[in-house]
């Protein structure tokens, strides 16, 4: 039998020099087609919820099964981050990335960065009210924040690289650790939008509560941490204080880093409209 792509002669179900699979005129039966529909759907939702599965239960185990080359079982990391990432913008339609204008110009620490100085001027300058205004940047905000997420990849695997320089040769091991853990911090923050913050104000029928965000960054903050330190430990295998003294490090600055995030999507939008 002759491969249809590289037209390399060989017995086998897939052709071992470039993976295409024999091919039969019978594949293009409308039954054949729908077969592979479903199984198209199902091997995806397997692979996607194992891959989960492995990432919630055995913190640091997939990126370990990514860098020792065991890679048929599970979603390779970015993609797997895509879909996770698509999932979180989708669902959790309030969410700590993108701040509704309101928010900016309203509290600290936004109001310290003259953000109702800035907004303003923007409104005199390009003769919009404030309700104009403020849809079209929370409409943008709602697409950048989904495209600049990614910059907290290289952010994060810069600081692993940084503190574990010893321990791994490439750059990418570090990648696909820091792809790992931020895909965890969004399924976090998905988990605890629809588990915790939801039913809250669901129940209590109040608008906002300042007590209630405190108590839940301080909760997402600790299962940060806590997730970082056994996640490290099993990949990194360093010193257990050297896992906990580095996980202490990125619970600390967690928020930080998100507060960063968010005015430089606020800088971005305000002085380039998108
Ligand atoms: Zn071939």
């Amino acid at each position: 039998m002759e491969c249809k792509t590289c037209g390399n002669s060989h017995p086998e179900k897939f052709c071992p020099s470039c993976g295409e699979k024999s091919f039969d005129p019978k594949q293009l039966s409308l039954k054949e087609f729908a077969e592979e529909l479903f199984e198209g759907f199902m091997h995806f939702d397997n692979k996607f919820f194992r891959t989960v599965k492995m990432l919630i239960t055995k913190p640091g185990q997939l990126s370990l099964e990514y860098t020792h080359g065991r890679r048929v079982y599970f979603m390779r990391p970015i993609q797997f981050f895509l879909v996770v990432n698509l999932l979180f913008f989708v669902l959790a339609f309030h969410n700590m990335y993108s701040l509704s204008l309101y928010n900016y110009i309203t509290f600290t620490p936004f109001t310290n960065y003259n953000t109702k100085q800035i907004i303003g001027g923007l409104l005199a300058e390009k003769h919009l009210t404030l309700a104009e205004y403020t849809q079209l940047f929370n409409e943008k905000i709602k697409v950048l924040s989904k495209e600049m997420i990614f910059l907290f990849i290289p952010l994060y695997g810069g600081i692993f690289a940084l503190f574990f320089f010893k321990k791994k040769q490439y750059f990418v091991e570090h990648l696909t650790f820091a792809t790992h853990f931020c895909a965890f911090i969004l399924l976090l923050a998905l988990a605890s939008f629809y588990f915790v913050t939801l039913p809250f104000y669901a129940i209590t029928r109040i608008s906002y509560s300042a007590d209630f965000d405190n108590i839940s960054s301080l909760l997402t903050t600790a299962c940060v941490g806590i997730y970082a330190a056994v996640a490290i430990n099993r990949f990194y295998k360093p010193h257990l204080i050297w896992s906990i003294v580095v996980a202490l490090l990125i619970a600390g600055s967690f928020f930080s880093f998100i507060q960063f995030y968010r005015m430089i999507l606020f800088f971005q939008i305000v002085r380039f409209g998108h």
